[in-house]
């Protein structure tokens, strides 16, 4: 650990994307040929992310007879995939409106059991294929430092419990045990749940194409997809002909044609700090590396890195005009403040740590805020996304979905009430750009609100753009 003393934060200016940290510190990615010209397979999936490459996996090992071909526009783990928090979460994201309907009930109790044992299948398959992805089970920690972020915090425990959870599954963690886990300035109540693993997203997704490639799978990079169309992905290098085609693109479906309404890219933004001293890890606690969020309704995630940094992300500028993001990741300088902000008022210690690194990446997001794979057979056409920024294991869930209905085997997963849920589009411009903005300006607001006027409730106007939203 590196015990010299960290240079002042005021010095230091944020270093402009070059994709993520994670591809920096994972070493750069190995690029693979691109498509040589038209070709034939039986599985076309475009998008090199986990999505796509889990799919391809799964795939490959099920039936090895199979030729998967993986088409991506630049190289495997570019997206989301490689960018982002590092929180591999037995935790599906899922609206307000499906865990409150009775007559989804049963169906949200399958969803949330699988999406809880997904989290050491992945591990399984990552310690199988010798991954070196940095994975740890170390748990996740939900802070509250606000009587509404307390009260949000109270009312969710209580509801996943109420949701056949059990105290082993979620628990509340009183301040004072709190204080010996985890140092957070103000911190008033947490959550932990076991049910959460910490991995290095670039390295993940380094090692998943490399093993799918090792099961016989072909992956093509630095290939844009233009459409995508049953039985057909064409692109400027040649068409890939084959009777499934699944589309693998998350955050990036908006730019395809005739998917601009299907699912919001929504931006979400991450600092890195340099390695922090021994002396200031004295101070902050954190041990045992549990992924750690606090209740904010413009919340933030955070990793302790294997290499003793904290990586901090949030939503900076949600949404840009017209489906727009720059697929470099470059981040206003005024996001990666506001983090550092954020994050030193959550640990003072970190005051005179630098940081290091900043990006930002694009994630899906549906209209009704619930995830959704699927497979039409008289197409041939399927995809799966919209995971709302809990991609990471769910993505594993997708593949191993996709994987059944593809080859036509019946399980417990292809009767899980996502598969096939349809979704309507996103409002057309402006309306989307302004209710987008709407809806954090009411965050970030609710969210001022809270801390400066405690009173245990989120503020009306957090509950009003929920309620809107349709979260
Ligand atoms: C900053 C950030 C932090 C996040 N943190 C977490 C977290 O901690 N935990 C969690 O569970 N989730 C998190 N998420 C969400 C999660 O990373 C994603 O949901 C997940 O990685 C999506 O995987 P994917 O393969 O579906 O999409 P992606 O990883 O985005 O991959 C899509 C791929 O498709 C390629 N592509 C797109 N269009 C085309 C085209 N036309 N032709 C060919 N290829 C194309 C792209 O280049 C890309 O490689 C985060 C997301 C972001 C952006």
């Amino acid at each position: 650990m590196d015990e010299r003393p960290a240079r002042p934060a005021a010095e230091q200016a944020p270093v402009p994307a070059q994709v993520s940290f994670w591809w920096e510190a994972a070493g750069r990615p190995r690029r693979r040929r691109s498509l040589p010209g038209d070709i034939d397979c039986d599985v076309a999936i475009v998008g090199a992310g986990y999505t796509g490459l889990w799919t391809a996996y799964y795939l490959a090992r099920r039936d090895p007879s199979l030729r998967i071909a993986v088409i991506e526009a630049r190289h495997a783990g570019f997206g989301a995939s490689g960018r982002n928090g590092g929180w591999m979460s037995g935790h599906m994201a899922m609206s307000s409106t499906m865990l409150a309907d009775p007559a989804r009930r049963d169906g949200v109790l399958r969803l949330r059991e699988a999406i809880t044992r997904t989290v050491d299948e992945a591990l399984a398959v990552i310690a199988a294929e010798n991954i070196d992805a940095d994975a740890l089970k170390s748990g996740n920690l939900r802070v509250a430092v606000t009587p509404a972020q307390e009260a949000r915090l109270r009312a969710s425990v209580a509801q996943e419990l109420s949701l056949g959870a059990t105290e082993h599954d979620v628990r509340i963690v009183e301040a004072g045990e709190l204080g010996s886990l985890i140092n957070v300035a103000g911190a008033l109540v947490g959550a932990y749940t076991p049910h959460c693993a910490r991995v290095q997203p670039a390295k993940l997704a380094a090692g998943l194409a490399d093993a799918a490639e090792r099961h016989g799978v072909t992956i093509y990079e630095d290939t844009m997809v233009t459409v995508i169309e049953p039985g057909v992905v064409r692109t400027r290098r040649g068409s890939v002909r084959a009777p499934v085609v699944v589309r693998a693109t998350e955050g990036f479906t908006a730019r395809l044609p005739g998917q601009a309404r299907r699912w919001l890219p929504m931006n979400s933004s991450m600092i890195v700090t340099q390695p922090i001293p021994g002396s200031v890890w004295d101070q902050i606690g954190w041990q045992r590396a549990e992924t750690l969020s606090d209740l904010a309704h413009a919340y933030v995630y955070l990793q302790r890195t294997t290499d003793d940094r904290i990586a901090i992300g949030g939503r900076g500028r949600p949404y840009a005009f017209g489906n727009g993001f720059d697929p470099a990741g470059t981040t206003p300088a005024q996001t990666s403040a506001a983090l550092a902000r954020i994050l030193r008022g959550m640990f003072p210690p970190l005051a005179e740590v630098a940081i290091e690194w900043c990006w930002s990446g694009v994630l899906g997001v549906p209209r009704d805020w619930n995830p959704s794979v699927g497979f039409d057979r008289q197409t041939g056409l399927a995809w799966a996304g919209g995971y709302v920024g809990q991609g990471v294991a769910t993505a594993n869930l997708a593949g191993r979905t996709l994987t059944d209905l593809i080859t036509g085997t019946t399980s417990d997963l292809t009767d899980l009430p996502w598969v096939g849920h349809a979704d309507r589009d996103w409002e057309p411009e402006p309306l989307r750009w302004l209710g987008v903005q709407a809806m954090y300006a009411a965050y970030r607001y609710a969210d001022r609100r809270e801390a400066s006027a405690p009173r245990p409730r989120s503020a009306l106007v957090a509950r009003i753009a929920d309620r809107i939203a349709g979260r």
